[in-house]
């Protein structure tokens, strides 16, 4: 699939950003822009629902967002993986689906998944726009990363 959007979304399990950002999404694919979501776990650790039904919501609920794709990692629920196997299928998804802006956690939340999928996809962002580092795909580094917030309630601050 080499399907490019304008804005991606990433999160820990597969209902934290329609939980978290859904509204963004609307409005964002209302104006016209292209949206892709992806989950970096099945949710296999929650305690309500299996991976199979959070994976058929996951999917539902893209489509009534109005997201182009909704695709699913499998890092490990509840202790999220973040070592270089999956820096590089973060940059392999940047690279192949071209945002101008990222979305991730803020990276500091009471959940650690939360924090940890907040730094992964910040640094592979920016590690996607590096020439040097070469993958399957030419570099691309998105405008910037934009954070939404889960547990813990930050002030508002504007992009870099
Ligand atoms: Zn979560």
């Amino acid at each position: 699939m080499n399907e490019q959007v304008d804005l991606l979304f990433f999160g820990a399990h597969p209902d934290d950003v329609e939980l978290s950002a859904g509204g963004t999404i609307v409005d964002a694919v209302k104006r016209g822009l292209r949206v892709g979501m992806i989950d970096l776990t099945r949710g296999e650790m929650g305690t309500r629902g299996t991976p199979q039904t959070r994976k058929r919501e996951a999917q539902k609920s893209a489509k009534i967002l109005g997201a182009s794709f909704r695709e699913q990692l499998d890092f490990g629920d509840g202790n999220l993986r973040t070592g270089r196997e999956e820096e590089l299928q973060i940059i392999e998804i940047i690279r192949r689906t071209r945002p101008s802006l990222v979305f991730a956690p803020y990276p500091d939340d009471r959940h650690p998944d939360h924090t940890r999928t907040g730094r992964l996809v910040t640094e592979a962002a920016f590690y996607a726009g590096l020439k040097s580092l070469t993958t399957s795909l030419p570099e691309h580094r998105p405008q910037t990363t934009i954070y939404y917030l889960q547990n813990y309630l930050q002030p508002p601050s504007s992009a870099a």
